[in-house]
Parts: C-alpha cells; structure tokens; sequence
C-alpha cells in the first residue's frame, strides 16, 4: 500500500506494524469487537506526528490516535470505527519539564503514572502526581483527554492541566493558553491564557492529537490519614451519603477522596472468584450467603499539621457517629510507611488491575494484561447528583439488572466534588466462557439505557457506545460537525470518537 510506504519512508519499517500478531494484538479489547485495524505507526517526535498526519490526509487514510493504549474496560487501543490505522504515540515519552516551586510537570503522551512517580522520587520531590486505579503504564495525557477519573484533591484532571501542544488533522501545531506567543513565561502556570480558551475541546473529540501537556501537581501533606469505615448494607447507604456530602461541600473532605465500594468491587479486589464454595456456579450471591451486602467507605485526609489533621478526623467522626462501623484511621506519623503505598498520595499500583482477572480460571500472572489473557470487563460510569436518597434508589434498580444477567454487581461511587457523584459499573467476566461476551454486552445496554431514561448520561464512553446517546435537542450536533469539518475536512482523525454529529440536521 502506498500510504504505508510513505509513513515507512518517514518512520522506518520497525514503525509501521502490519504482521498479524502485532494487528490482533491492537484490534482486541476487553470485550468482543468486530474493527479491523490496518496498521500500526508509532512516530517518535512531534515532527513525526505532523507528518503522519500529514500522509494520513494525502492518502484519505483515517488514523486513531493513543498514548499507552491501556483504556481496558472502555475500548483499549480498539478504533471506534472499521478500517483504522493505529497511530501510537507511546515511542514520545519525555518528561519536558518539571518545577518543584510552582508544581507542574510537562509531559509527552507516552509518559506513565509510574514514570512520574519514580521521577519524582528521584528528585526528591516534595510533589504527588494525581494517580488512577488503573495500570500504572497508563498514559497521564491519554488519561486526561479522556477525562479520566484521578485520585485525591487535583483527581479532576481538566482543573489540573493546562499548556496543551496540539497536532491539529492537517497537520497543523498550535498552543493553547499562553503558549502560543513566544516569549510566554506563564503557559504552564496559567491555564486560561488570553482569548477563547480551547483545552476542552480536544479532550474526548476527535479535533486533535495532544503531543504535550501540563499537570500540576500536589504538595505532600506534612500530615496525612487515610481512613476505612464499613456500611453494614446499602439500606443505610442514604444517610451516610448525605453526611459525607456535607463533609466534602464544606471541604472537611477534598473532592476525589472519598469513594464507596460495594462488597462485590472489595471481593473483586481481594482475590478471584470463589469457585470451590461456589461449586462451579455463578453468580456469587453475598445476600443468599451471608444475608448482608456490606459496603466499605474510604477515604483520605491532607493537613498542613498534627494538629489540623486531628481536628478534621474529629469532625469525620463526629459526622459518621452511629451511621458506619469499623471507622479506623491510619496516619503518616504513626505508620510512615503510608507514603509508599497509598493511591491517595500519588503511588501506582496494579492491583485493581488484578481484579479484571476476577471470573478467570487461570492464576493471575505476574505480568498482568486483560486484553491478552481474555478478561472480560466493561466499565459504565454514569454521575449522579451528590444525594443520598436517590442512590439508596437507584443502586438497588442497577444491582437487579446485573444481577438478572448472572454477574455480580461490582459498584463504586466517587465523591468527585460536593455536588456530583461518578459511579463506576464494572462488568467482569470471562471472555473464554461461551455466550458471555454477548450476554455482558446485552446488559451493559440494558444499564446504559435504563439511566439515560432516567436523565443520567454517562461522562465517559467506551468505544462500543459512541453512537449510544439520544440525539442533542438544541443545535449541539450542528456545532460539532462546524468544527469537525472546519477542523478535519478529510475526516481521517479518530471518526467515530466522542463523535456526536449525527443528530446534525439541516
Ligand atoms: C481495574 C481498572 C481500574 C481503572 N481505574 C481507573 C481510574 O481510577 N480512573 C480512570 O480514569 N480510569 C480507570 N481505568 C480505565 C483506564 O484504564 C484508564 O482511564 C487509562 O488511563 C486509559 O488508558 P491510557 O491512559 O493508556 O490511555 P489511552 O488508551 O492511550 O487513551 C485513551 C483514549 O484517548 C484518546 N487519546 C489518547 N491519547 C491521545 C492523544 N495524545 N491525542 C488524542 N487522543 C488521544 C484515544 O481515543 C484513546 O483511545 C481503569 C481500568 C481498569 C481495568
């Protein structure tokens, strides 16, 4: 194929991925999928970018950009739509920039969570990067243009990053906020700039490749206090949830540092299915076995001294007195040791990587990887008013939908600010299980419909449900195929992608 060669001639043969096992590699996710991929390529710079891109519009070929292709339960390096290039970005992977004393790091799309994590050990950084729960090999930028979920106070990622370096369709760079002037001293600092502020569009679009952000980062707490509370079942989950929402509006709690799990997301995390007591069957039900589904609450606490931190776990216990059981603190001065290991300040860990490996039959191995080892895992993240009365309704409508479907509900429901729960819905199952495929799909619709009826669209989509959403009822669309037209008049980048021109009518 010509366009092949002239991505070859640009990037080398050992760039441009065509052999069978690279290709099924790229075209499998954590669910069944029909696309085809035509090609791998993997540029090295921004200048490689451009003129992929640029190659990409000449030969009307459509390409699908990732960084680290680690977006498991949503689509993993998959494309949207059939007959994609891949266009890897994971080779581009420098630490830019770093300042200790205004607390930002520059980053290209192939830098990790664990990259900057160990960077910043080396520095001796008194800095954490807001980290996920997912694989520590995941990309910063790929999470963030995603919209990822983060943990801890900067966890929403768009209030902490700023100083975009986009590679616009046809090949073109711009800058946002102030990095597009030359002499620019604030683009990392900064994140509004000066005229139309257009971060927000090149995140879950298809408008641009991101070859370089800015994240800030966060100041380690001279005193810090993780904490774990246990909800006896979810009839009491009402009261809590509104005390905690008291707690994190007024900031007592920061947002992103608390979550909910249900016993199921716990048990998933814990270790595998409990295939001997079960005897082979599924679902595993905790209600018929124990006559209770607990939840577990946890959190984290970040004081600028003892004395503070005290006074705010006196408060968080006050609050929660006679509503959870177990309340237990931990803090950095008694056990030091939770600077090492805590998601909450900032250190990578696989483990909920693990539980995708939940209903396999195999040990978990040491090198961990869904896609390849054929765990089935769908994620579903809908947001919910912060309101304790409508989660104590709609937990139970969601459980029996999963529950008809013979999986276990594995529910979690973060306090992402004081106003605004994220809830994760993960579908774990395996692939290797006849019928399952099919019948986890079929549920995941059934959930994803059931809360759009009721007003509650997901924030995030993985690839098999872009088209899901009812049409726009005001001239959205419209905007979005201006853009997209204007931006992209070849339409080779990522189509398909958070693409929500079809409800467009002239
Ligand atoms: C057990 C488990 C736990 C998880 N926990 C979390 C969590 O806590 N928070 C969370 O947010 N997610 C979580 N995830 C989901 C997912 O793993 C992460 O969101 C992960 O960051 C996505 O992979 P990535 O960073 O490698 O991004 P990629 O897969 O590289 O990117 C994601 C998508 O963004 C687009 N994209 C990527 N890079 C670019 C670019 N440079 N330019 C333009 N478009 C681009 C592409 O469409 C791509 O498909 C979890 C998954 C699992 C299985």
């Amino acid at each position: 194929m010509d366009v092949l060669n002239a991505w070859q001639d640009i990037l080398g043969s050992e760039n441009v991925l065509t052999d069978a096992v690279a290709l099924q590699a790229a075209k499998t996710a954590t669910f069944a999928t029909t696309q085809r991929v035509l090609a791998v390529i993997r540029p090295d710079n921004l200048q490689d970018v451009q003129a992929c891109v640029r190659i990409a519009n000449q030969y009307k070929t459509p390409i699908y950009p990732v960084s680290c292709g680690k977006n498991w339960g949503l689509g993993s390096r998959v494309p949207v739509q059939d007959n994609c290039v891949i266009l890897e970005l994971n080779r581009l992977n420098r630490i830019v920039d770093y300042n200790e004393k205004l607390a930002y790091i520059t980053v290209e799309p192939g830098v990790t969570f664990r990259q900057v994590y160990e960077y910043l050990r080396e520095q001796k950084s008194n800095l954490f990067i807001s980290v996920i729960g997912g694989s520590p090999n995941s990309s910063v930028v790929g999470n963030t243009l995603e919209r990822g979920d983060g943990i801890g106070p900067y966890g929403d990622r768009l209030t902490y990053v700023c100083g975009f370096e986009v590679v616009l369709p046809t090949g073109e760079c711009i800058h946002t906020g102030f990095g597009r002037f030359a002499n620019a001293q604030t683009t990392s600092v900064s994140r509004w700039g000066v005229g139309p502020y257009l971060d927000g569009i090149f995140t879950q679009s298809n408008l641009g490749i991101v070859t370089k952000l800015t994240m800030w980062l966060m100041p380690i707490p001279k005193y810090f206090q993780t904490f774990t509370c246990v909800i006896q079942d979810g009839s009491r989950l009402a009261n809590v949830v509104d005390t905690v929402q008291r707690l994190v509006l007024q900031e007592t709690l920061k947002s992103n540092s608390f979550s909910f799990w249900n016993c199921y997301k716990f048990l998933a995390r814990q270790g595998q299915y409990p295939w001997k007591v079960m005897a082979g069957k599924t679902p595993l039900s905790l209600k018929d076995l124990k006559g209770v589904e607990p939840w577990l609450g946890s959190g984290a606490l970040y004081s600028a001294s003892r004395e503070q931190g005290l006074a705010e776990r006196q408060v968080i216990e006050e609050a929660l007195k006679g509503q959870v059981e177990q309340l237990i603190f931990t803090d950095s001065e008694s056990y030091s040791g939770l600077f090492n290991e805590s998601l909450f300040i900032g250190v990578p860990s696989d483990t909920n990587i693990k539980s995708t490996y939940w209903r396999k039959k195999i040990k978990i191995p040491s090198s961990l990887n869904p896609d390849r080892d054929r765990c089935g895992v769908f994620w579903l993240c809908p947001v919910f008013p912060f309101d304790g009365q409508l989660i104590a309704e709609i937990v139970p409508v969601l459980e029996s939908i999963i529950k008809s479907y013979q999986f276990e509900p594995n529910i979690a429901i973060n306090c992402t600010s004081g106003r605004s729960l994220h809830m994760f819905i993960a579908l774990m199952y395996d692939r290797d299980v006849e019928g399952e495929d099919r019948l986890a799909m079929e549920c995941y619709d059934s959930l994803l419909q059931r809360l759009i009826q009721q007003g509650y669209i997901p924030y995030r989509l993985g690839i098999q449900s872009m088209n899901a959403l009812p049409a726009a009822q005001d001239d959205y669309g419209k905007l979005i195929r201006t853009l997209k037209q204007g931006l992209d008049p070849n339409n080779i980048l990522a189509p398909g992608r958070y693409d929500f021109r079809s409800d467009w009518s002239d």
